[in-house]
């Protein structure tokens, strides 16, 4: 057992990252506060209470529950012990703009079928790619995602060895990947939309990712209760029963690594918290550049503008009277030719003019969300980080997409909406200090994959620990419970008092 009994560890940001490595840490025997800036604890998985609805404001999919088991059982919990779980069916519903319409399901068979009904061949074909994303998801979470492998040294190893040839076949791009298998661009972009999750696009997101499709379609989409932000409530309580103290409307304004401590202050000086370590939660970037002296940063300002930041997003949120049959929990929009979306957010930042997104309306699973008679629904279009999001833009955004979900799936909303929130690029920057406005933090592009991101270990100051979507594994609530492993591992195996936690 690792015994960090006496040693103080200040977390700062209370997202996913922060909340997983807060429980660790003091379940190893460490005094825990976690800092956080706003004035709720969950992050980009914040809720928004408003007018008797209840929306989760970011994360609505609830994949990989493989991940959520392993971290309960850690502390010898399941996720039942804090939540129920009910599983989706279907998946989700695609609107394609040419008027089609698919429903995923986790029926095998039932997809295999719909495959062979748009190409010739593709039943077969849909089976080898489920099955080859299974074998994939299998080694690359064991060898490369639970193990943290964050030094070059860390890769000479049998197993390593063993996957490399695989791992090295799927360093070319998820459009050629997928293009191998199906040519109707329909299946194409059946198997490359869950890249969206991983802030990529099917040409810059190495087919590694294939695993994705082995986590949609085969390990299932469920609905925890409380939605996710059900799921931030379950890991608060659980920190709470470890003894984690939480710190909410304390934003962190510098952090300094003294002779024997850090010292962080709370609004500029309101407020002064010293810890023998410390574990960073918020936006790398944002507490490197802004919060740290030149001379502790990792890395400097070039590092940070070269990078890829996965998308930011346009995102509102509605109360509405009435249900809306035609959606289903998770609905997808999707124009016949995507790219020029994705080249909207990568490669020449614009508001894209034909745009692919996702609606959810969790209120047909939970009733809790909104009055009665009413509906719960908030749609999600992916734009450039960075990007100008003006009172005016936005409002004209906000006309289009409900006249494109009008005219794609007959769901009119204009006149039935009773509240409404909008979310967009600058308040990720003013909520959460997202670098860019990056609703996910930095795209899983090659270069910015495994030993490639960011380190949850710096480099620069001894003590000081990362965690969360912009460090490894990366982007999504499952890998950024592994990452607040990671970082506790990380913190234990300096002090020296034991070998990191494996399970
Ligand atoms: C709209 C949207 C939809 C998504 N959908 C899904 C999904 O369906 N499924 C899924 O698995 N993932 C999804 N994700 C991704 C997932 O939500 C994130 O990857 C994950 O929640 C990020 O956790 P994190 O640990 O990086 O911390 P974050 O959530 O980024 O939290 C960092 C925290 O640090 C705080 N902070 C910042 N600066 C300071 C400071 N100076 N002092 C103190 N605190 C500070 C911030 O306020 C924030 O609370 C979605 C994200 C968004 C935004």
């Amino acid at each position: 057992m690792a015994d960090l009994s006496g040693k103080t560890v200040g977390v700062v940001g209370g997202g996913f990252g922060g909340l997983s490595t807060a429980c660790y840490l003091a379940d190893a025997g460490a005094d825990v506060t976690l800092l956080e800036k706003n004035e709720q604890l969950g992050g980009r998985a914040s809720r928004l209470e408003k007018d008797g609805f209840t929306f989760d404001m970011g994360p609505s999919w609830y994949l990989m529950p493989d991940v959520f088991e392993r971290f309960f059982a850690h502390f010898d919990h399941e996720p039942s012990d804090y939540y129920e779980l009910e599983q989706l069916d279907p998946h989700y519903r695609i609107f394609f703009k040419d008027g089609d319409q698919i429903d995923v399901r986790g029926d095998r068979e039932h997809m295999r079928n719909v495959f062979e009904s748009y190409e010739g061949g593709a039943g077969d074909r849909f089976e080898e790619y489920l099955d080859t994303s299974q074998e994939h998801y299998e080694i690359s979470m064991e060898q490369f995602v639970y193990e943290d492998r964050s030094k070059l040294r860390d890769w000479v190893d049998p197993d390593v060895m063993r996957a490399a040839p695989v791992g090295l076949k799927l360093t070319g791009s998820m459009q050629s990947y997928v293009e191998e298998y199906f040519e109707n661009p329909k299946l194409q972009q059946i198997m490359q939309y869950s890249l969206v999750f991983l802030g990529g696009a099917p040409k810059n997101t190495p087919a590694l990712y294939n695993i994705m499709s082995h986590v949609d379609f085969n390990l299932g989409v469920y609905y925890p209760e409380g939605g996710l932000g059900g799921v931030v409530d379950a890991v608060v309580d659980l920190g709470e029963e470890l003894g984690v103290t939480y710190e909410t409307d304390s934003e962190v304004t510098s952090l300094t690594k003294g002779k024997d401590s850090f010292q962080l202050e709370i609004e500029d000086g309101k407020q002064e918290f010293r810890f023998d370590n410390v574990v960073v939660n918020a936006d790398y970037a944002h507490v490197e550049q802004d919060l740290m002296p030149e001379h502790e940063r990792q890395y400097d300002e070039g590092y940070w503008e070269k990078r890829t930041y996965a998308p930011s997003a346009y995102l509102l949120y509605m109360g509405v009277e009435g249900d809306v049959e035609e959606l289903r929990h998770h609905t997808l929009v999707l124009p016949e030719n995507w790219d020029s979306h994705f080249e909207q957010i990568f490669d020449n930042p614009a508001w894209p003019d034909e745009p692919a997104y996702y609606i959810c309306v969790p209120s047909k699973t939970d009733d809790s969300v909104a009055p009665e008679g009413h509906s719960n629904l908030f749609v999600l279009v992916p734009v450039a980080p960075g990007l100008s999001d003006s009172e005016r833009v936005r409002e004209k955004y906000r006309e289009k997409i409900l006249d494109d979900i009008a005219e794609n799936t007959g769901v009119e909303l204009h006149d039935r909406i009773v509240t409404e929130e909008q979310f967009c690029v600058s308040d990720f920057a003013s909520r959460y200090n997202a670098t860019q406005g990056t609703a996910l933090g930095l795209a899983h592009t090659l270069r910015q994959t495994a030993l490639l991101r960011p380190n949850n270990r710096s480099s620069a100051v001894d003590g000081l620990y990362f965690t969360g979507s912009f460090t490894t594994p990366g982007i999504g609530v499952p890998m950024c419970l592994i990452s607040g492993q990671h970082a506790a591992d990380a913190l234990i195996e300096d002090q020296g008092t034991l070998t990191p936690s494996q399970d």
